[in-house]
């Protein structure tokens, strides 16, 4: 009778797995077609310049609206899609409409219009071997002017292989396009590849302006990057700021671009648009 209560563990046990797999591939597979469904949604938050308190630029982050749970956020469904390769087809479809949205506003209300969009790369994205060609024709087909696109990436991933990195960065200035470091402070930092890599915009991570204010000693280390990325002719942006006090401290370093949730949550880019372009425009 125990062999017999064993071996159902283990048929139990095995049933398990079977299900578990099964609902990856499942997840797998929805996750594959959502880009082809359209289920995928372009967000934009705000970048905002700290002297004029207006929106500068504007950083595209990803939803999926999930037929089954509603609308996911990017962390539930990013190191799937990561995995299997499918981020390469998300993160062209986001940059496609990121391109897109914000060449649009610009042509029809060049005032309110944020200057550049921001997309984000990831890691298996660096590797594809037509990713300049991929940007280029997301610029031509939108008319978007290279000088508006920053590509986002992280420490991490542009430390994978400083020299194909460097090299493959090259290329993607060459046409007129920015690069971002983003979550600046939390990867392997090393300041050598701030001297081998080709960057324009320093994004110093929230973690560092979470409890920016009453930390001395964190406030002498956000300001040194800050001097640091403006010595090095870098754009800085402080990511992450939820609270007036640490707008103020961070007006006081001199640092010139924010975003937060204190400044504006990531919301689709049609309402941002209604919210922020001329009235008359859009009724
Ligand atoms: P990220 O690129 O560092 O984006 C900033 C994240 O911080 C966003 O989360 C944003 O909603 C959130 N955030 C902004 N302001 C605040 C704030 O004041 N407080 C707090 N607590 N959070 C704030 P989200 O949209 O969930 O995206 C998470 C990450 O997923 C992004 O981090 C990025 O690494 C990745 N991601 C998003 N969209 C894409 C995409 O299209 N492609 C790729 N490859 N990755 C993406
Ligand atoms: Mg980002
Ligand atoms: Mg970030
Ligand atoms: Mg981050």
């Amino acid at each position: 009778a125990a062999k017999e209560q064993g071996k159902n563990r283990f048929l139990t046990f095995e049933t398990q797995m079977h299900e578990q797999l099964l609902n990856r591939l499942d997840q797998e597979a929805r996750l594959r077609d959502a880009v082809r469904r359209g289920e995928l949604r372009l967000h934009l938050q705000p970048v905002v310049g700290v002297a004029g308190g207006r929106m500068a630029g504007a950083e595209a982050l990803v939803r999926w609206q999930d037929p089954e749970q509603g609308l996911r956020m990017p962390g539930s469904f990013i190191p799937l899609a990561e995995e299997t390769g499918t981020i390469v087809d998300i993160d062209r479809w986001v940059l496609l409409e990121a391109c897109r949205a914000v060449k649009r506003w610009q042509d029809e209300d060049p005032a309110t219009a944020p200057a550049w969009v921001s997309v984000n790369l990831s890691a298996a994205h660096l590797e594809v071997p037509d990713l300049t060609d991929q940007v280029a024709h997301a610029l031509s087909s939108t008319g978007l002017s290279p000088h508006c696109l920053v590509l986002e990436l992280t420490e991490t991933v542009l430390m994978r292989d400083l020299a194909v990195t460097a090299a493959r960065l090259d290329e993607l200035r060459e046409l007129g396009v920015k690069i971002a470091i983003d979550d600046f402070g939390t990867g392997y930092s090393s300041l050598g590849y701030l001297r081998d890599i080709p960057v324009d915009v320093l994004k110093i991570d929230r973690s560092f302006i979470d409890g920016l204010v009453g930390n001395g000693r964190q406030q002498e280390l956000v300001n040194a990057v800050i001097q640091l990325g403006h010595t090095l002719g870098l754009r800085v942006v402080a990511e992450g700021v939820e609270e007036a006090s640490q707008l103020s401290l961070l007006t006081v370093m001199g640092c010139k671009f924010a975003q937060g949730y204190h400044l504006g949550r990531p919301e689709p880019a049609a309402d941002l648009y209604s919210r922020l372009a001329t009235p008359a425009l859009h009724g």
